[in-house]
């Protein structure tokens, strides 16, 4: 089997803002919420497995696009799903409407499609997204409400050289419980994916406090970051520039500062930023830039700090082997 990721999105929840003439959101490209799709192909270069990480606005279009799952290659195996955020899961009626009437022109059986999430996460899944969550998930529900920096039970995924476990991420915003605001419950994942040769880790939604990066406290927590290091390919929720939060004005995801140090504790071969905002960061550093600046600015501070690895921001259709 020959595994690939392929980028379906790398923006933050609002890839373009309605009355804004920034360059990101007057730029002509198209545009995704970040997501990736981990495809297995076999020695005649068939497609023989799907799993489609994170389904926010845009994903639909991006997996029309892949040439790995065009037409006669269609299939999702898996949707795995950071958190119930719906930036992270709006398009999972769609893309699940999709795939079941391709079922049906193929005249094949449509099962509802494996997906899994966090508890925290499928309490508001049913809320949220209850229709296509009841109509088109077979869901596979890590329990438990564990804090930030635990590996779960990795998912049970039937494809030879794949493991891929799920650790607990700090994303305040999500981690709430469905029905009570004020209490905790934590919610969101990011991934550890192993093939045979190489290891990927997608750490996204996240904010500021996941300390245990670089401060592992226990032992689970020094084994998750045991765990996520030494990646070949490390995505890494990058929403803003500088902005880590303000009194009035909480952050809910992590800036590239914050993020410095995470990175160079877990010391990947190669950073991919993802989840980045043009907006967030308000007037200043950060407001306005497109992927490219983004990229010109995180290399300059690559170098100027010594960070382990490349960094760069991907393109949507970037096939990563893995
Ligand atoms: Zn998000
Ligand atoms: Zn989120």
């Amino acid at each position: 089997m020959h595994y690939s990721l392929t980028i379906n999105g790398l923006d933050n929840a609002f890839p373009r803002e309605f009355g804004c003439d920034c360059p990101r959101c007057v730029r002509p490209e198209r545009a995704a919420n970040t997501s990736v799709s981990l495809v297995g192909t076999d020695d005649d270069g068939q497609t023989v497995f799907h799993a489609l990480i994170d389904c926010g606005h845009g994903v639909s279009d991006s997996l029309a696009a892949n040439p790995l799952l065009r037409g006669e290659r269609a299939r999702l195996d898996w949707i795995l799903l950071t958190h119930w955020h719906a930036d992270h899961c709006i398009e999972l009626g769609r893309i699940c409407v999709g795939w079941m009437r391709t079922c049906a022109r193929r005249n094949q059986p449509f099962a509802r499609v494996r997906t899994w999430c966090r508890e925290g996460s499928a309490q508001w899944l049913a809320r949220e997204q209850g229709n296509a969550w009841r109509t088109f998930a077979d869901p596979v529900i890590a329990p438990g409400f564990d804090d930030a920096g635990v590996a779960l039970a990795p998912v049970p995924i039937d494809a030879p050289d794949l493991r891929i476990t799920p650790i607990t991420l700090h994303h305040n915003t999500a981690d709430i419980a469905a029905d009570d605001l004020m209490r905790r419950r934590p919610a969101c994942a990011g991934f550890v994916i192993q093939t045979a040769t190489h290891k990927a880790v997608l750490l996204w939604d996240m904010d500021n406090t996941n300390d245990w990066i670089t401060n592992p406290q226990t032992d689970a927590q020094a084994s998750a970051v045991a765990l996520a290091r030494d990646a070949d390919v490390l995505c890494i929720d990058c929403n803003t520039w500088r902005f880590a939060g303000a009194p009035d004005r909480p952050a809910s995801h992590a800036c590239f500062y914050t993020q410095l140090p995470n990175v160079r504790a877990l010391a990947p071969r190669e950073t991919l930023l993802v989840h980045l905002s043009g907006h967030e960061d308000e007037r200043g550093d950060g407001f306005g830039w497109t992927d490219e600046v983004w990229q010109a600015h995180a290399q300059l501070e690559w170098e100027r700090q010594a960070m382990p690895g490349r960094v760069r921001v991907p393109k949507i259709g970037e096939l990563i082997l893995l």
